[in-house]
């Protein structure tokens, strides 16, 4: 049994002012997608999308699992909703969650590599440098954290906790 940690780790607060500024970094950049990654990318995401207003950027979403209902990763990677996707020629700015182990992100942005955009850069709200297990770097971060577990904020555990406007940290009960 998990809980909640008794305060958020980030609050709401400090969550909007940092992508705020990460947008300011961002918007000059002039990509021409967004492409995030389901589910746990979509509140980063759209509040993300609010602070760079140009009409000539469009929005992609796909899929990746790992995680199954558990804390840790089941070391298999689902991704879906590549079939569509139309990148060719485009700058795009891939967008999850939180950066791991680092196996999403790579494997990723491996897969893409065949679809032929003219640029491909990356962007997580949040990165657990500790956890790193293959070479990867990021182009944007939004917070640093320690090695816990974080839901809220779109991040899950067994779908649970998506909601939340705050990142708190789960506990074991
Ligand atoms: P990686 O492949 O980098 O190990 O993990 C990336 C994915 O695992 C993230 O997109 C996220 O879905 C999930 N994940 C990793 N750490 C956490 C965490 O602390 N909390 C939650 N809820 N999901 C996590
Ligand atoms: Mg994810």
């Amino acid at each position: 049994m998990y809980k909640m940690s008794k305060a958020p780790l980030l609050t709401a607060v400090q969550i909007q002012e940092r992508i705020e500024a990460l947008a300011a970094q961002i918007a000059p950049c002039d990509f021409d997608v967004i492409l995030s990654v389901l589910t746990g990318g979509f509140m980063f995401t759209t509040d993300l999308c609010r602070h760079i207003a140009t009409p000539k950027l469009q929005v992609a979403f796909i899929k990746a699992s790992s995680y199954g209902n558990s804390t840790e990763s089941s070391g298999e990677l689902k991704i879906s909703g590549l079939e569509h996707l139309n990148i060719r020629g485009k700058k795009v700015l891939v967008i999850d969650d939180i950066l791991d182990s680092g196996n999403t992100m790579k494997e990723l942005v491996h897969k893409l590599a065949d679809f032929g955009a003219k640029e491909l850069k990356t962007c997580v709200l949040l990165n657990k440098p500790a956890r790193r297990a293959v070479d990867f770097n990021v182009d944007f971060v939004g917070f640093d954290i320690e090695n816990k577990f974080v839901v809220g904020y779109g991040l899950d555990y067994a779908n649970d906790y998506r909601t939340l406007p705050e990142i708190w940290t789960l506990e074991e009960a």
